[in-house]
């Protein structure tokens, strides 16, 4: 019985191939009986279908009453929730967590396995797309894209450092320039830049080319003074910032900034970015009083009035305190997205290193939690409240992974940076529309991506539970729509239930 239905099925739909006089296979796929929420339309959640037509959207009906079209495979949704698939605008793929750049070479075997399970993470927790902000190993972005199953990826090329700045800083001097074809030449600096590079090839306007020949989307660039033992580190006055801004307008790139204190975000702002990469835990001479200073305030306005995309980044914190928290290794999810081998090296000594940089002095764990809590954590939380309440720009971006930390795991992350969204104050439905929507529009993807939309790529996400209900929906995926591919959530960890 069952074998002739598909039978059935398959006649019919190569009769209506023939009928339609096409020879191409229109790839059909019916998501019927499923409760259909896209951003652009919160006000009408309702049951419905959606008709997948060669990767795309084709049509979507919000009505019980819609008659499956011929020759479609039918996916009954069961009275499931449907999103658009989710969008990451702030990721690292290269890095790998808890290594530093020179470490991860004497572990090729372990990191081969890594990268090849990246794209698969993220499919996981319903990443089907990806912003690349800084890339420094074009071969891992290139075969993340060849991989059978991956989140489509765009990045910002090369990154734009000033000369000596940071992040390049976090390198030797004499090995810091190769990794950063794109840093910014300081004349000041002359005697600290190796004269095999050239002033003219490192101007804004020169790296900012590079860029867009690369083929990148946006340009990531850095306001950031060091922490640390890297303190005082040089950063860019507001005329290359202004040159920077004029040729990322001409070429039609997205700008991008990473400044996480009060100082560094005013510059942003001043210089008209596109989007702060970061939230402010920093707030400098003004952290003198527990409520949100003034001062503060008058600069959030500012991003909110300027509708700047602004991304807080909350487990960038969370990824350090993941070495003083005892309950994080053991999280459910965690063997699902990472190789097995990689994961018993984080539990070893070596593995654990990070956490000894981070507490040198061998305070409690509980000391360490406290301090962030009270400390950069409040500060974000009340940073991004406010920018919450006055319904801000609020874009999608975790930074995974953002240090040498096992904190930061892809895909998790991102779960993991909704639930802290929420926690500092974002609403169910701001979340979910800064993980669609907002980065669609933000990164000019929103005519393929962001909402379920006759036209859009089927980059989709079939949830047991509403995103408008729970932040925990986002770990209640059942099936994962790539290019109108249907791939089982389970399919897609490290080791597949059976
Ligand atoms: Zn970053």
């Amino acid at each position: 019985m069952r074998t002739s239905a598909i039978a059935l099925t398959l006649l019919f739909s190569l009769l209506a191939f023939a009928d339609s006089g096409s020879n191409q296979s229109a790839n059909r796929v019916w998501i019927t009986d499923v409760i259909i929420v896209s951003p652009e339309s919160l006000d009408h959640v309702e049951r419905g279908s959606v008709l997948i037509e060669n990767g795309r959207i084709a049509k979507v009906e919000r009505s019980k009453k819609a008659k499956k079209p011929e020759g479609a495979t039918v996916v009954d949704g069961n009275g499931q929730y449907l999103i658009p698939g989710l969008i990451d605008s702030h990721v690292h793929l290269a890095s790998v967590p808890r290594m530093t750049f020179d470490q991860s070479a004497g572990k090729r075997e372990m990191v081969q396995e890594y990268f090849k399970q990246l794209p698969r993470s993220y499919l996981y927790f319903g990443y089907t797309a990806l912003v690349d902000l800084a890339v420094i190993d074009s071969r891992v972005l290139e075969d993340f894209r060849q991989a059978p199953l991956h989140p489509d990826l765009y990045d910002c090329g090369g990154s734009l450092p000033f000369a000596n700045g940071y992040p390049m800083s976090f390198l030797t001097p004499a090995v810091r320039f190769k990794p950063f074809p794109n840093f910014i030449y300081d004349e000041k600096q002359a005697d600290r830049i190796p004269a095999e590079y050239k002033p003219e090839d490192h101007t804004p306007s020169a790296d900012v080319a590079r860029v867009k020949s690369s083929g990148g989307i946006c340009v990531k660039t850095y306001f950031e003074r060091g922490f640390a033992d890297d303190k005082n580190l040089p950063v860019m006055g507001p005329a290359v910032l202004a040159e920077i801004r004029k040729a990322a307008t001409q070429d039609g790139l997205v700008l991008m900034m990473h400044a996480n204190g009060f100082e560094a975000q005013q510059f942003a702002v001043d210089g008209d970015v596109d989007v702060i990469a970061h939230g402010m835990w920093h707030w400098g001479k003004l952290d003198t009083k527990t409520e949100l200073p003034d001062e503060i305030k008058r600069l959030l306005d500012q991003i909110v009035e300027k509708k700047i995309g602004y991304q807080p980044t909350i487990q960038v914190l969370y990824g350090e305190l993941a070495y003083f928290d005892p309950e994080y290794l053991k999280m459910h999810a965690i063997p699902r997205v990472m190789p097995k081998e990689m994961l018993e090296w984080f539990q070893s000594p070596d593995g654990k290193w990070f956490g000894k940089e981070l507490n040198e002095d061998g305070s409690p764990d509980a000391a360490i939690l406290k301090e962030y809590e009270q400390g950069p954590l409040r500060r974000v939380r009340q940073v991004v409240a406010y920018l919450a309440s006055k319904d801000a720009n609020l874009v999608f971006g975790t930074d995974t992974p953002s240090s040498p930390t096992y904190g930061n795991l892809p895909g998790l992350n991102g779960y993991l940076e909704m639930k802290q969204l929420q926690k500092a104050g974002m609403s169910l439905s701001q979340i979910f529309r800064a993980a669609t929507i907002g980065n669609a529009r933000e990164f000019k993807m929103d005519s393929q991506f962001g909402t379920i939309e006759p036209g859009k790529i089927a980059n989709l996400v079939l949830l047991t539970r509403s995103p408008l209900e729970s932040v925990d929906a986002y770990d209640s995926i059942t099936t994962v729509f790539v290019h109108g591919k249907a791939v089982a959530r389970d399919s897609l960890a490290v080791n597949p239930k059976r």
